[in-house]
């Protein structure tokens, strides 16, 4: 079968690699879509912790094709869903209940064999069963929605609520909806492009703002401003170091800023600790999923998240490593990959 290979730091390939044969607790999935998201392009360039030589992709469901032995709960033909990071369930983290914080965590498509690939091993512990109705381009979206939906949890967003989201990509777009259903009546998303603006409104932004066009900070928080006083919850989702800068500006006093934007490892921005004593922000990083992909993977099953506006482009393996390599496109969203060669 043909996978994407992260052979070395830098180093993408496509080639032939075995089949695998799932183990017990195991099962082997035919994958029909694994997004392609800026971790990738981090883990590529070395700025996203991983151990080359793995198959990437972690973003991906299927249909199981195999069951590895003493394997309960699913069955040859189900559609599934991954989740790809793995808790040890023995750290004190892990038994303190806080399982993305795992000292021994470990991601399917970063630490081993992941869904760029015809087929894909998957833990049962990892599998989250989705229908078989769904379009199978969709199952794609459960991780980067659980990661969100990690964010949005811990936000504590109350009915009424005004919310900021920076960042027009997937994670913003997803956060916007999330926010929404979670009972924010004013959201505001904060991007460049102007097809992003677009897709926010109709995806339940109540405006948007080009930060490009003045000053955005003042824009939303100034006594004429869309939010004035600022936003009882900001969500960083753009990942770049001025718009964590500004995250905690847009927010009111007492309010809540939330960073799901990756920015590559070791990079700094300056804060203001003045600021966040003063006006008593809340300062929260939100990583992964943990708890979250069930949920995740009924919003999308149950068509509450709107993700088929999101998928920008649907390529084989070989356009996805060259997707991999540059930088996404602007106006891109997400591109899926759907694997060329999985003959039956
Ligand atoms: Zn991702
Ligand atoms: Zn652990």
């Amino acid at each position: 079968m043909q996978a994407i290979r992260l052979d070395a730091i830098g180093q993408l390939s496509v080639g032939e690699v075995a089949k695998p044969v799932p183990g017990s607790g195991e099962l082997l999935v035919r994958v029909e879509s694994c997004g392609i998201c800026g971790t990738d392009r981090h883990i590529l360039h070395g700025e996203f912790p991983s151990t080359p030589p793995v198959t990437l992709g972690h973003e991906f469901s299927g249909i199981v094709e195999a069951v590895g032995p003493d394997t309960s709960g699913f069955s040859v033909g189900m559609r599934v869903t991954c989740d790809p990071n793995i808790s040890c369930g023995l750290c004190s983290q892990c038994r303190s209940g806080r399982v993305n914080l795992c000292e021994r965590l470990q991601a399917i498509g970063i630490h081993r064999d992941g869904g760029f690939a015809d087929y894909a091993i998957l833990p049962v512990t990892q599998a989250f069963e989705l229908p078989l109705d769904l379009d199978p381009l969709h199952g794609a979206f459960c991780e980067p929605l659980a990661c969100c939906l990690h964010g949005v949890d811990m936000a504590k967003i109350e009915t009424g609520a005004s919310v900021v989201v920076l960042g027009g990509g997937v994670i913003g777009l997803l956060v916007v909806q999330l926010a929404r259903l979670a009972g924010a009546t004013r959201v505001v998303l904060v991007t460049r492009q102007a097809e992003k603006r677009a897709l926010a409104e109709r995806l339940g932004a109540t405006a948007t703002l080009d930060p490009g066009a003045g000053e955005p900070i003042a824009a939303i928080c100034g006594p004429d401003g869309l939010l004035p006083g600022g936003a009882d919850v900001v969500f960083e989702c753009a990942g770049v170091a001025e718009t964590v800068r500004q995250s905690p500006r847009m927010a009111k006093s007492g309010g809540t800023v939330v960073i799901l934007g990756v920015m590559p490892q070791g990079e700094t921005v300056a804060i203001e600790p003045f600021d966040l004593l003063f006006r008593e922000l809340k300062f929260i990083g939100s990583f992964i999923n943990p708890f979250t992909h069930r949920r995740a993977a009924d919003l999308i099953a149950s068509g509450a998240i709107d993700v088929a506006p999101l998928i920008s482009r649907v390529v084989g393996l070989d356009e996805g490593a060259q997707s991999i390599r540059h930088p996404a496109r602007p106006g891109e969203i997400r591109v899926l990959v759907v694997p060329q060669s999985t003959a039956p």
